[in-house]
């Protein structure tokens, strides 16, 4: 029984090492990733105004080939003019060579109002791009500070998971998930033990009857404010003296 305390004892401290590596990121993961989202964000910003941008351009090429052929037609027509024969051809004329204008004034309106759109775009783009670099720059060094601290950590933390990896295999599983449960609900902490006839997980005098019987390292006691696994004094020095 007192091999299933040790060990249940001994992922605790491997976990709470595990918690301390976590601990030096501190905030850079999170940091990391929202910068990362951001910067997305940005580059597809300026991806649509660069698509807006060359569909505009694209209108407006296909706009000055059409008010080319127009133009050539209103050359025809006006040159027509003058070998009209009767007043209905004129009339006819006269009225396609008005059509024409019309058309021509209307794709140059729109072409106008396309190059003030295509300007306004272009101008958004160079006002995003130095923020666009900014985060480039701030990413950069955040993924080099993050780096910097898992180099330097890389070889105990392996060390630490394989040693977790051996001890979760030797946990019983009705344990291990009892383990994980409250660890999860008690950040981090799951298993505690009596310090100055208190539990060490929330200071919680443990009664003595029932220290006495923790001591007897035969059974599994949970602590009956905080709900922690509780292990006796001898459990705990057993493994730290390791
Ligand atoms: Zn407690």
């Amino acid at each position: 029984m007192i091999d299933r305390l040790l060990i249940l004892y001994e992922l605790q401290s491997i976990d709470d090492q595990l918690d301390d590596l976590e601990e030096l990121r501190g905030d850079l993961p999170n940091a990391v990733e929202s910068l990362k989202e951001k910067l997305n964000t940005l580059k597809a910003d300026i991806d649509s105004k660069e698509k807006g941008r060359k569909e505009s351009l694209k209108k407006r090429e296909e706009n000055d080939e059409e008010i080319e052929k127009l133009k050539a037609n209103q050359k025809k027509f006006k040159a027509q003019l003058y070998q009209v024969r009767n007043n209905k051809e004129y009339d006819a004329l006269t009225k396609e060579i008005d059509h024409t204008d019309e058309q021509m004034n209307k794709l140059e309106t729109e072409n106008n109002t396309l190059a003030d759109r295509s300007k306004s775009l272009a101008d958004e783009i160079e006002e995003i791009k130095p923020q666009l670099n900014e985060l480039k720059d701030e990413l950069k060094a955040k993924e080099a500070d993050l780096k910097e601290i898992i180099k330097t950590n890389e070889k105990e933390e392996v060390k630490l998971r394989d040693k977790r990896k051996e001890i979760e295999s030797k946990t019983k599983k009705a344990d291990y998930s009892a383990y994980m449960r409250i660890r999860k609900a008690k950040k981090g902490k799951a298993v505690a033990t009596i310090k100055r006839s208190a539990c060490s997980g929330c200071h919680n005098i443990v009664p003595s009857q029932r220290q006495l019987e923790i001591r007897r390292n035969n059974r599994l006691f949970f602590c009956e404010y905080c709900g922690r696994i509780l292990v006796s004094a001898e459990v705990a020095e057993t493994v730290d003296s390791e």
